[in-house]
């Protein structure tokens, strides 16, 4: 197989273009509800031991993220006496000026802090990670990202776990393409690093496609696992 070329200076200052190859493997909340649960995506179950195998492979650093809500999460259709996967307009709290509306899908109560529905699906060897990050805990504010909510009022512990890692490219795995992946990934560019996902370690909520277009759009790159071996072979 060609050796897929790596692109080591990145596109913006934050990143120094001497750096050498640091990578990073990011576990998208591979969690019980996700796969087994309240808002199970299909075929999850396929990608365990895709992410099993990566998780044993020499990154300099594997994190997960964890979906972490409190019971009365603004997502959940039943804080707001919705129907699951309606929607609703959302603010920042206390900030309901036009230009900060966002739509919010509205899903069916999920990952709930400390309960079984937030564990890692079983299976997972979750024992090789370094660090568990966890988003979405504030009530009032939808996280998809494993860096930061969308409105950037509040960062997750993931940009200091890889600033202190000096890593230079990040690799993207988990649930759901569509949603947490996408932002993770997208977040991670916009972060400065080199953004690499998996594509079949992900599966996604919904069967649309146009995510991995934005994604592409934006510099990121989608590889295979067979790839992502041969990269850590540097
Ligand atoms: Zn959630």
């Amino acid at each position: 197989m060609a050796r897929p070329h790596i692109r080591r200076i990145s596109r913006t200052p934050m990143l120094s273009s001497r750096r050498k190859f640091t990578s990073a493997l990011l576990v998208v909340d591979m969690q019980y509800d996700f796969v087994h649960g309240s808002l199970a995506v299909n075929d999850a179950t396929s990608i365990i031991d895709k992410i099993n195998y990566l998780l044993g492979l020499p990154f300099t650093i594997k994190i997960a993220t964890k979906d972490w809500h409190p019971p009365d999460h603004v997502s959940f259709a039943m804080r707001h006496e919705k129907t699951p996967f309606s929607k609703i307009t959302v603010y920042p709290p206390g900030d309901d000026r036009d230009d900060r509306a966002r739509e919010q899908v509205l899903w069916p109560m999920h990952c709930v802090a400390s309960t079984p529905g937030s564990d890692f699906v079983e299976g997972l060897h979750y024992k090789a990670l370094n660090a568990v990050v966890h988003k979405g805990t504030h009530r009032d504010i939808e996280t998809y990202s494993g860096f930061r909510d969308p409105w950037h009022i509040t960062v997750t512990e993931l940009p200091s776990l890889l600033e202190a890692q000096e890593v230079t490219n990040i690799f993207v795995v988990g649930l759901a393409g569509d949603y947490c992946v996408k932002c993770t990934a997208l977040d991670a560019v916009e972060f400065g690093y080199e953004t690499w996902v998996v594509r079949e370690a992900v599966r996604d909520v919904f069967d649309t496609e146009t995510h991995w277009e934005e994604m592409k759009k934006k510099g990121i790159h989608m590889v295979n696992i067979t790839e992502v071996e041969e990269m850590l072979k540097d």
